[in-house]
């Protein structure tokens, strides 16, 4: 990225060197300048597109990697939490079955129990 920059501030100084010499009416200089100039634009027109595409590859390793750490489970106070922070989800559901249930409050005495519970399984967690 930084090349890039630096190739256009060439491609800036090119262009005030070229306006100087046409103040200086010395028009075979300028014309050189602009053919120098032209060459030199597609040059930068091909760093840039090289940028692009290695953004976009870029952009699309970092959505496959984002969706891994989502799906990445962490066992955390004997239930599960996804890598977005999302749960806690049923140790026995996603064990057995690979599906993630979030966990509701238990409604049944949650201090003996347990304060999470699964709303398919009926499993009973105490998370804290
Ligand atoms: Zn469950």
């Amino acid at each position: 990225m930084q090349d890039i920059i630096t190739g256009f501030n060439s491609l800036i100084e090119a262009v005030k060197n070229i306006k100087e010499l046409y103040d200086m009416n010395n028009y075979v200089e300028v014309k050189k300048g602009l053919a120098n100039l032209e060459l030199d634009l597609a040059e930068m027109k091909s760093r840039l597109a090289e940028q692009i595409n290695e953004n976009t590859k870029l952009k699309s390793k970092i959505r496959k990697l984002q969706a891994v750490k989502s799906e990445e489970m962490v066992f955390k106070n004997n239930v599960y939490y996804d890598g977005d922070g999302g749960g806690p989800y049923c140790t026995a559901c996603y064990d057995g079955k690979h599906k993630k249930i979030r966990l509701v409050d238990n409604p049944l005495d949650p201090e003996f129990w347990g304060d999470k519970m699964c709303p398919v399984c009926e499993e009973i967690y105490k998370t804290k």
